[in-house]
């Protein structure tokens, strides 16, 4: 692990460990649900991690394609951790009557944003692989500002805003369980690539004098497809199927099987 990504981890356990105290100790809901997201992220960060170099391992005698779609064991361990957390802030958030927070759930939610800001910092200047960070980082940043308006107006007004600001959060995951559900389903009904790939294969087809007559393709993983195709064309054929095989993969990160009639 490099520096930076140590600091990104510490900086989010900070922040994590502050909102919780500020939810178990200081009365604030808000605090105690976000904390529990910040746990979820934190996990499905360290599967990213773990498996990050597992997604570049070259094909192997029990991966065929590859290892990239490793990529997705961290979405699916998310969706859990998040469906876990799901349930005990609407476990809590049913049981609750009229409570009251205390002044500290604001400064805890305060210190908590300065603990994201090494991290939010940090990953901006990331390559573009680790946007699981930029995401990661963005929504923790969020959800601390909700902190700290939900706990100011719950230890000045009325608990109902800290209610509220939990409410909103608990409606967060259930969003983010949404969104990860549909990244994980894509893959596991292998869905077409966008449309922009075709045209590119087409584009290099007419490049070297071959007709397209069937064309099948699926998503391996982010960056990588994978599929068959059926051209017509003459000439040296033995020469040009290798060329288009080439071309496809090199610049587009298409894996075909081509079958040819003259
Ligand atoms: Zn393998």
């Amino acid at each position: 692990m490099n520096i930076a990504v140590m600091l990104i981890v510490l900086g989010s356990i900070t922040g994590g460990l502050l909102k919780i105290t500020g939810g178990l100790f200081f009365g604030s809901n808000t605090l105690f649900v976000d904390a529990l997201t910040s746990f979820a992220n934190l996990l499905s960060l360290f599967m990213i991690l773990h498996f990050r170099r597992t997604t570049l391992m070259p094909a192997d005698t029990d991966h065929h394609f590859g290892h990239e779609r490793f990529e997705y064991v961290g979405i699916l361990v998310a969706m859990l951790a998040y469906s876990f957390v799901a349930g005990v802030s609407v476990a809590r958030l049913s049981s609750l009557r009229d409570y009251s927070v205390g002044i500290e759930a604001f400064y805890l939610a305060v210190a908590s944003i300065i603990a994201y800001l090494p991290p939010v910092v940090l990953s901006r200047r990331m390559s573009s692989s680790m946007r699981a960070y930029g995401e990661f980082t963005a929504s923790e940043f969020i959800e601390a500002g909700v902190g700290i308006i939900a706990t100011l107006g719950g230890a000045l007004y009325t608990y109902l805003i800290d209610f509220a600001g939990a409410l909103l959060l608990t409606g967060y995951i259930f969003y983010e369980l949404l969104n990860n559900g549909k990244s994980l389903v894509e893959i596991m009904v292998d869905a077409a690539p966008p449309l922009n790939i075709y045209e590119n294969i087409v584009k290099e087809a007419e490049g070297l004098g071959l007709e397209i007559k069937a064309v099948r393709l699926r998503r391996l993983s982010h960056m990588k497809f994978h599929g068959d195709i059926l051209i017509k064309g003459g000439g040296n054929m033995m020469e040009k199927i290798p060329r288009f095989k080439k071309a496809l993969k090199t610049k587009y990160g298409v894996d075909l099987c081509v079958e040819w009639e003259e």
